[in-house]
């Protein structure tokens, strides 16, 4: 009995040591991905509900692994997030981003607005605003998604300051996931936004459930009365399209019409109008 129970006890720690190695693993990886820049931008189109154009594209992190080849936020934010190494993806985005957008406008494409994720940590960061400091952006061209939660610390200074002060850079401020927080109605007001997404977990379940409808009926009447522009996200068929179109949503964006791709095929999609 003896025995075994040692064999049990060296089984669990074995476990336990592999969890640790696998993740001290990965948080080695990425800080390496870092320094040989893996990190990179796809892209995701939005479109204006009624006319289909393009108004616009959410750039999404992915990470060129070396073995495993491209990942998505899942695989590689928590770890990162524990780095503390996030802000530094955010900037690498927003880098990469504005130079493809260059590379967009060459070649005669009309990509309206590009709008980057911002963690909690970076709206934080009091050099914020210094980090923007030579990068070329025309003004309302440019918007920073912020999620929900971030502004129910409404007391830090910080934040209420930084965002005044993207506004002054003719940055636009969009309420990510909205509906999922606490703070809804009362971040609309405090921060003032250009736009609000709602989240896809609201968006989904329209088709089948009336008051689901209602629901997101009720966040666009608001985001209207408001003068802020609504974005659905999560728009997986063309059934949820024509419900949020009749609903008055402003901006589309899901699997219905574009999933994100990189900056070539972005190109490709826009030229060849795939959507349409
Ligand atoms: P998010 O900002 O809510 O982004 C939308 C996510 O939904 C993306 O996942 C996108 O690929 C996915 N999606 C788009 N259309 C559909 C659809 O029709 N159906 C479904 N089921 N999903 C759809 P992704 O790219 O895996 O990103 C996950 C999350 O990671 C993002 O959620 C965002 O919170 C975070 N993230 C991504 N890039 C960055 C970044 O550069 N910085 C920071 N701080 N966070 C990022
Ligand atoms: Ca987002
Ligand atoms: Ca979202
Ligand atoms: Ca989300």
């Amino acid at each position: 009995a003896k025995k075994n129970g040692r064999n049990r006890f060296e089984f669990f720690n074995e476990s336990l040591k592999t969890g640790i190695i696998r993740s001290k693993r990965l948080a080695d990886d990425i800080l390496s991905g870092l320094e040989r820049q893996e990190f990179l931008p796809h892209f995701q189109p939005q479109f204006d509900a009624r006319t289909l154009d393009i108004v616009g594209v959410e750039a999404l992190a992915r990470w060129e692994h070396p073995t495993e080849g491209l990942l998505t936020p899942d695989a590689f934010l928590p770890t990162a997030e524990e780095l503390d190494v996030v802000p530094m993806i955010d900037q690498i985005i927003l880098k990469q981003t504005l130079w493809q957008s260059t590379r967009w406008k060459a070649l005669n494409l009309h990509i309206p607005k590009m709008s980057v994720n911002v963690s909690a940590g970076r709206l934080y960061d009091p050099n914020l605003i210094d980090g923007l400091d030579g990068l070329a952006f025309e003004p309302g061209t440019l918007s920073f998604e912020l999620l929900e939660s971030i502004f129910l610390d409404d007391n830090n200074e910080t934040i209420v300051d930084n965002i005044a002060r993207l506004k002054q850079l003719g940055i636009e401020i969009e309420i990510d996931d909205f509906g999922t927080g606490f703070a809804s109605i009362v971040s609309l007001i405090q921060v003032r936004p250009t736009t609000l997404k709602i989240d896809r977990c609201l968006i989904q379940p329209i088709v089948g459930c009336e008051s689901q409808r209602r629901l997101v009926a009720s966040i666009i009447d608001i985001g209207q009365s408001l003068g802020i522009k609504v974005v659905a996200e999560g728009v997986e068929t063309m059934e949820h399209a024509a419900i949020l179109r009749e609903l008055g949503c402003d901006t589309l964006q899901g699997y219905a019409f574009a999933a994100p791709m990189s900056s070539d095929r972005l190109i490709e999609f826009v030229r060849r109008q795939h959507w349409r």
